[in-house]
C-alpha cells in the first residue's frame, strides 16, 4: 500500500509541476507529453489486466483521444494550449477564453456531449473522452474496489457537485457580463477553480487517495460535468441490465464499481446517472448476468416485469 501512495504522489507531482510550467508558458506542452505517456503506460497495464473486448477497446480509445485532443491537435497543428476535450461546465473558462476556437467549445459543450450522452450514456464522455476519466480508468484501474460502495456513500457528500455547477454557471454569467477583465474576478477564479477544485481536489485528492477512496473520487463527488452528463444519461437510452434469472446476488459487480452504483440491490434495468459505462461490472460478473444497452430493454426482473 505504501508503494501505491509513493507512486501516486509521484504522478501527482509530475502533473502539478508540468501543468504549472505550462500555465506559465515556460515549457508547453510538457504536461501533455507526460499526461499522454502516463495514460499510455498505465493504460497498457490496465489493458493486460482485463479480458473483455469492450473494456480493452475503452483503453485504446481513451488513450488515442487524449493523444489527439491534448497533444496532436492543440499543440502540433493548431498551436494552442487548451485541450480540445475540455468542456463547460468542467472548464467554464472555455466560454470566455477560447478565442477563435470558441465555436468548437460551444459545440462540444452544448451539442456534442449532450447528444452523445443521450444516445449512448454517460460513458460516451466519462469513459471514452474526458481526460480525468482517462486518468481514473488507467492510473486508477487497480483501485476500483476501494472506497464506499452503494449505500455506504454518504448521501450529503455528493451534493457538493451541485455547488460546483452553480459556481460554474455564476462564473460564466459574470464573465460574459465583462467581469472576467476584473482582477477580483480573476483572483476568485484562481483560488476556487484553479487552486481548490483543480489542484487540491481534482489532482491531489483524486489521484493520491485512490487506494483509500477508489479511482473516481472527483467524478463521484465533485465533477459538475459528470453531474450534467448523469442527468442527461438518466433521461436517455443507456441502461445497465441485470438478468435476475442468472444473478446470484454475490455482490461482485457492486464491489468493483468505481462509481458506487448499487448494481446488486438496484433495479434490474438501472438508469443510474452515476454509471459511466466502464463495463467492468459486466466483465467481473461470474454469472454473466449483466449487460449494457442503448436499445429497448426486454429482460424481465424477478417479478417478471420487463424493463
Ligand atoms: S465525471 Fe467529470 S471528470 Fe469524471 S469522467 Fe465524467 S466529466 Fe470527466
Ligand atoms: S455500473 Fe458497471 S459499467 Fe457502470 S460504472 Fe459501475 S462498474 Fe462501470
Amino acid at each position: 500500500m505504501i508503494k501505491d501512495y509513493i507512486k501516486l504522489v509521484a504522478v501527482f507531482l509530475v502533473f502539478f509541476i508540468t501543468i504549472n510550467l505550462e500555465i506559465n508558458k515556460v515549457t508547453p506542452p510538457l504536461f501533455s507529453y507526460f499526461f499522454c505517456a502516463l495514460i499510455l503506460l498505465f493504460g497498457i497495464a490496465a489493458y493486460r489486466r482485463h479480458r473483455t473486448k469492450y473494456v480493452r477497446t475503452m483503453f485504446i480509445v481513451l488513450a488515442a483521444v487524449q493523444f489527439i485532443s491534448c497533444l496532436v491537435l492543440p499543440y502540433w497543428i493548431l498551436n494552442r494550449s487548451l485541450p480540445l476535450n475540455a468542456s463547460w461546465p468542467y472548464f467554464p473558462e472555455v466560454i470566455w477564453t477560447a478565442g477563435t476556437l470558441a465555436v468548437w467549445y460551444y459545440a462540444i459543450s452544448f451539442v456534442l456531449i449532450p447528444v452523445a450522452v443521450y444516445l449512448y450514456g454517460r460513458r460516451a464522455w466519462c469513459s471514452f473522452v474526458c481526460g480525468t476519466g482517462a486518468t481514473a480508468e488507467t492510473i486508477g484501474d487497480s483501485y476500483r474496489t476501494a472506497g464506499p460502495k452503494a449505500a455506504g456513500v454518504p448521501r450529503g457528500f455528493t451534493a457538493f457537485k451541485w455547488v460546483v455547477l452553480a459556481l460554474s454557471v455564476a462564473a460564466t454569467v459574470l464573465a460574459l457580463a465583462g467581469y472576467s477583465r476584473a482582477s477580483l474576478f480573476n483572483l476568485v477564479f484562481l483560488v476556487f477553480f484553479i487552486l481548490f477544485l483543480r489542484t487540491l481536489l481534482m489532482q491531489a485528492v483524486n489521484i493520491i487517495l485512490m487506494p483509500r477512496f477508489g479511482n473516481r473520487i472527483w467524478c463521484r463527488y465533485f465533477c459538475p460535468q459528470g453531474l450534467v452528463a448523469g442527468l442527461i444519461s438518466r433521461a436517455g437510452r443507456f441502461a445497465l441490465v441485470r438478468d435476475d434469472s442468472l444473478c446470484s446476488r454475490c455482490g461482485t459487480c457492486t464491489r468493483n464499481c468505481s462509481m458506487a452504483v448499487d448494481i446488486t440491490g438496484g433495479p434490474a434495468v438501472n438508469r443510474s446517472g452515476e454509471c459511466v459505462g466502464c463495463g467492468v461490472c459486466v466483465e467481473v460478473c461470474p454469472q454473466q448476468a449483466l449487460s449494457m444497452t442503448t436499445g429497448r430493454v426486454t429482460v424481465p426482473d424477478k417479478a417478471g416485469i420487463p424493463g
